[in-house]
């Protein structure tokens, strides 16, 4: 695949982007350019790669991803090693669930080295858009939504996958702080059959009701529990979630469809398992957590994804009241198992699976 490079009438001045990254926070700075390229079935499929210029859109408002949602997305972070080169970690885990994220809502694959290729041309291209600070990466965003104009319930005819990048702090200011999470109290963000296991806007849609009630509430994050009996628990609304027992297990809800399965999910399977721990995929409760939690069963809960990496729970609210884990602080395991898998990302630990590609 060919990358048409587009020139840029006016990038950002090294001195302004040096401004832009010192204090990036996250998802608000966009760096100079975006890969874009379209899909039209009518004329063989996917089209030309282009590499230009970070600039708006123009949609006809008849785009039926602006009325029917058919739109995926993926997350995913370049680092920066010691020697200065850049890294992704197991980007190749993300052009599959890309894949698979676009079967499920009816949309043309983008084939998987087409995307891996797309993400290498956009980070090269702003590699200098990298925050020097502690924590810093470049957030890459690779989505796709329909572009039709047509208003017909069906799956569209014309796509637009786009890359764009955005400089991005550490997810915490002030190191990793545990977080407050409220238990979700008469929604749900995905039921057997829907859409839980793709990366699709909609699920986040839904989820942002039940989250402003955990803001209400004064809590961080919100946990959702099954939609069929209402007491498993399955996942933040953007984060995957590990139970530390007492007994050296560790369990973590299972892949059943209702939900997204995590690369960083994956990877802790894996690490921790390495460290001698019983991991399983298996149910756990609300009232097991309750009770685990409140007996000492219960050592540690971490919520994980690509943004936050790892991250303590440290206290849980519901209508019922509130119950702490541990000394409701970060757990040992939480603590050590965060600093193999930053490790392994930046460079500065081994690398035995080979999680990460250089740029
Ligand atoms: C992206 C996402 C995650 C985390 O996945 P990672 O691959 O680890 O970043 C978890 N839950 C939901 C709902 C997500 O969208």
């Amino acid at each position: 695949m060919q990358f048409t490079r587009l020139p840029h009438p006016s990038p950002t001045p090294a001195e302004r982007r040096a401004e832009l990254i010192a204090d990036p926070g996250f998802g608000k700075i966009f760096t100079d350019h975006m890969v874009v390229i379209d899909y039209d079935e009518d004329r063989g499929g996917w089209q030309a790669a282009t590499i230009g210029p970070r600039e708006p859109l123009t949609l006809d408002p008849a785009a039926s991803v602006l009325h029917y949602a058919q739109e995926i997305f993926e997350g995913m972070k370049a680092f920066a090693h010691a020697d200065g080169g850049l890294a992704l970690f197991r980007p190749e885990a993300n052009a599959r669930r890309f894949s698979d994220s676009a079967r499920r809502m009816a949309m043309p694959e983008l084939p998987e080295e087409t995307f891996l290729a797309a993400v290498r041309e956009a980070v090269a291209a702003d590699a200098d858009w990298l925050p020097p600070i502690e924590g810093g990466s470049i957030y890459i965003r690779p989505f796709m939504f329909a572009s039709e104009a047509f208003l017909g319930v069906r799956p569209a005819k014309q796509y637009k996958f786009i890359v764009l990048l955005s400089a991005a702090g550490s997810y915490f200011k002030g190191g990793v702080a545990p977080v407050k999470i409220w238990v979700a109290q008469g929604y749900v963000r995905a039921a057997p059959g829907g859409t839980g296991a793709a990366k699709t806007g909609g699920n986040y849609a839904a989820s942002l009701v039940p989250q402003a009630q955990a803001t209400q509430h004064g809590c961080d994050q919100v946990v959702f529990l099954d939609a069929v009996e209402n007491r498993w628990i399955e996942e933040l609304g953007g984060m995957n979630l590990f139970f530390v027992r007492a007994d050296g297990s560790v369990i973590t809800p299972p892949l059943t469809g209702t939900i997204l399965p995590g690369i960083t999910r994956d990877s802790l399977i894996q690490l921790l398992r390495e460290e001698g721990l019983d991991v399983r995929e298996e149910p756990y409760s609300l009232d097991q957590w309750r009770d685990e939690a409140q007996s000492g069963d219960l050592l540690e809960t971490m919520a994980c994804g690509t943004a936050a990496v790892v991250t303590p729970v440290g206290t849980v609210a519901s209508p019922e009241g509130e119950f702490t884990i541990g000394a409701g602080g970060t757990g040992q395991l939480t603590t050590k198992i965060r600093e193999r898998l930053v490790g392994i990302q930046r460079g500065t630990a081994p690398d035995p699976h080979g999680w990460v590609t250089r740029i």
